[in-house]
């Protein structure tokens, strides 16, 4: 009680009565309320009961924001956790942001020949690899005739990738490059797909080592097209961590500005805490 004296100022116009608490109390989660104080014997006049009660919980709220410097504060320990994570989070970052170039076998210079594609009744996709057929189709969707044209996935019809893979390249490098080939002819096949549906010139001069092209940035290979899976995931990855990075910060300056709010009602709940003193020193006269 004494140590709220010093607060005391002169008494000023009496506010309407209005609930106190709710002001200074943390919306933040995990917040947890001081124990209650013992309580003195309810006087029987009803105003200075109520005035006394006011005065508890002003108190209180100076109390819980007074102990937020604490170290062992919910309000300190919230920041102890976000600061630890944030720091995990920026290793994390760091560690993915250096990413290790591979150095991986190429295929053979093998020609791509004898492109073509038929789109009726639905498209059919045939080329060679040196002297193997290869051979994509749609499947025929008979409920969509006639209706509406959907696009569907190419299906492999004649497709053996493992003799275009040279006896060279083995183990788990040659699982590696026989699973990204036969994603990569995919690729390749659709665009050949799109270019006759769209009317665009088939390319040329393509060859088996344009499937598995080493990405100028990872070294890994890329799809015909471009796409590095790997730059992709990467990239993905990254995106990620920094999205968790933005919100623990954003969590991080709600709790302080919350905080920070409360310090600088302080002053209005010392006013208060005063006030109700005097008014009680008044009854009590
Ligand atoms: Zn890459």
């Amino acid at each position: 009680m004494s140590f709220f004296k010093r607060f005391r100022k002169q008494p000023e116009p009496v506010e309407p009565e209005t609930p106190v608490a709710p002001v200074v109390t943390s919306k933040a989660k995990g917040f947890v309320p001081p124990p209650p104080r013992p309580t003195p014997p309810a006087s029987a006049d009803p105003k200075v009961a109520s005035l006394e009660q006011r005065r508890q919980s002003i108190e209180n709220a100076i109390e819980l924001v007074q102990r937020s410097a604490d170290s062992d504060s919910p309000f300190q320990q919230r920041i102890a956790i976000l600061n630890t994570t944030l720091d995990s989070i920026e290793a994390e970052i760091r560690a993915a942001t250096s990413f290790e170039r591979r150095e991986l076998p190429g295929l053979p210079s093998t020609p791509i020949g004898d492109i073509s594609v038929t789109l009726d009744p639905v498209p059919d996709v045939r080329f060679s690899i040196g002297s193997m057929p290869f051979e994509y189709a749609e499947e025929i969707d008979w409920a969509e005739r006639g209706t509406q044209i959907v696009r569907g996935d190419l299906l492999p019809v004649t497709v053996d990738i493992e003799p275009l893979i040279p006896e060279s390249i083995s183990g788990a490098i040659r699982a590696e490059l026989t699973a990204h080939l036969d994603r990569s002819l995919f690729s390749f096949a659709t665009d050949l797909r799109d270019r006759a549906i769209e009317g665009r010139e088939q390319p040329t001069g393509v060859t088996l080592a344009d499937l598995a092209k080493a990405c100028t940035r990872c070294g890994d290979w890329e799809l015909w097209g471009g796409v590095c899976l790997r730059c992709l995931a990467h990239e993905t990855r990254l995106r990620e961590l920094n999205e968790e990075r933005t919100r623990l910060l954003d969590d991080r300056s709600s709790e302080l500005e919350e905080r920070q709010k409360q310090v600088e009602e302080l002053p209005i709940q010392r006013r208060r805490l005063a006030e109700t003193n005097a008014e009680l020193q008044k009854l009590r006269a």
